[in-house]
């Protein structure tokens, strides 16, 4: 017969006895007696309100060993690392929600370095007194773009929106309708302005724009122009918008000054590796932008952070500007972004940035690590039969370039009865994660984006998978 409700309530255990329990022992162990009682009290709430809800309640739910473990699998859900590593097999070289670009080796030393000691942050040891926190750059941005003034800010989005308050709060900034985009993670530009106070003034339309409309649509309510880099689309056809050059010389005949949000603002050349629809952040200040922002962990393959370079004095507002100080840089961020930066001083940034290593491998050198794995996986037991390798195209990502595409070799397992979707589920759920991806009929694996002491989890992993 059918438990009432008041039955199933004395049934549930007291948190002491609970706790009391041999059973419980290893959880009070292993969590601590103070967030072992918060838990457990809240799992014994949650049976409760399943008893209050009309639930049934088995009895082997309310036995101390099942207690324990529920309350140990949410302890230990709760003190798990979070986010967890992941290999990236995807092929997508800066992907923002595996957290586009990863540090060299350098960066990352460096960071362990100011995580755990003070340092001369804001501290200049020759007086004692204060310093800058910018002032860690100076020097290698000075290098990097003799002459120009720079801002570094937490994010692109924030480098954007101080340029455009600092600049022109209260007055209108004309911008292309084709420009008008979204990045992606609700970063739109018609929102930035609105919170930044300038007036967006839309000219042309979403497929062609001449820079005649933008002088048309110069008054003396205008601050400024804005081009924004259409970094993660591409409107083909019969199409139409204003280079930086033209835009930059025109800007300068109707005496206000063009802001260029860059994007992913790449500082070395990538045209040798085909991407060639990048230009360098220095080539676009030499074209005539007075301002550039960019981001510092996309195809620059550093930290998060942004970037705005160009004519002193409109750095020196956006300096000054209290946002700036609420989007700051913080320490962390400073110790890797300084030795990022001074790998392109060095001329080393190929050899050190895994970003751009990553793009500069060749589809010979991934072939030749993508049979590697295959006899790998062979030799721990995988169904050889099953795996092959065929040409492909790696993506540089990340809203960085829309057609950066590069040739690739990809290592594919046939699917068998449609299985290829259970695969790549497995190799996602597993430990650690691997992220592949499944294209008609197959799992498609990119090795260009797996670190090379990876591949000996991908061989491992695929063994366990595609066992014969
Ligand atoms: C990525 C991107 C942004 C946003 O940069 P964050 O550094 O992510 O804030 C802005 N504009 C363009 C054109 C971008 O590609």
């Amino acid at each position: 017969m059918r438990k009432t409700v008041e039955e199933l309530l004395r049934n549930l255990p007291s948190l002491e006895a609970v706790l009391g329990d041999p059973g419980f022992a290893p959880v009070l162990a292993r969590l601590g007696r103070e967030l072992s009682v918060r838990l457990l009290r809240r799992e014994l709430e949650l049976l409760r309100q399943t008893v209050l809800n009309g639930g049934d309640l088995p009895d082997q739910a309310v036995v101390p060993a099942a207690l324990a473990a529920r309350t140990l699998s949410s302890g230990n859900a709760l003190l798990a690392p979070s986010p967890v590593m992941v290999v990236n097999a995807g092929g997508v070289v800066v992907h923002t929600n595996l957290g586009r670009s990863l540090l060299s080796d350098q960066a990352a030393d460096r960071v362990a370095e100011a995580a755990r000691g003070y340092m001369t942050l804001e501290y200049d040891l020759t007086t004692g007194g204060r310093g800058s926190r910018l002032a860690h750059f100076d020097g290698l941005m000075d290098d990097l773009f003799p002459g120009y003034g720079f801002l570094i800010v937490n994010n692109n989005a924030a480098a954007i929106l101080i340029a455009l308050k600092a600049l022109a709060a209260g007055r209108e900034v004309v911008v292309s309708r084709g420009e008008l985009v979204e990045i992606g993670g609700s970063f739109r530009i018609p929102d930035i302005f609105a919170a930044s106070g300038a007036l967006l003034r839309e000219v042309g339309t979403t497929n062609r724009t001449r820079v005649e409309d933008f002088t048309t649509a110069t008054t003396d309510r205008t601050a400024a122009w804005l081009k924004v880099h259409t970094s993660n689309f591409r409107i083909v056809g019969f199409t139409e918008e204003p280079t930086v050059p033209d835009m930059a010389s025109a800007s300068r005949q109707a005496g206000v000054p063009l802001i260029v949000d860059w994007g992913s603002g790449d500082l070395a050349d990538l045209s040798p590796l085909g991407i060639r629809d990048e230009m360098p952040v220095r080539k676009i200040l030499e074209a005539g932008a007075d301002v550039v922002t960019f981001s510092g962990d996309k195809l620059l393959g550093g930290p998060q952070a942004g970037f705005a370079v160009g004519q002193p004095d409109l750095i020196a507002k956006m300096r000054t500007d209290p946002l700036s100080r609420v989007c700051r840089l913080d320490r962390l961020k400073i110790a890797a972004l300084r030795e990022t930066l001074a790998a392109y001083a060095r001329g080393t940034e190929f050899e050190e940035i895994p970003t751009l290593k990553m793009l500069a491998l060749t589809a010979e050198e991934i072939a030749a690590r993508a049979k590697n794995v295959i006899a790998a996986a062979t030799r721990l037991g995988a169904d050889a039969d099953r795996m092959s390798t065929r040409p492909g195209v790696s993506r540089t990502g990340g809203g960085s370039s829309p057609t950066g595409e590069r040739p690739t070799i990809l290592l594919a397992v046939t699917g068998k009865n449609g299985d290829e979707g259970k695969l790549e589920a497995k190799l996602r759920q597993g430990s650690p994660a691997i992220i592949a991806r499944v294209q008609d009929g197959d799992l498609l694996l990119d090795l260009r984006t797996v670190l090379p002491h990876q591949d000996d989890i991908i061989s491992r992993r695929l063994a366990e998978i595609l066992r014969r």
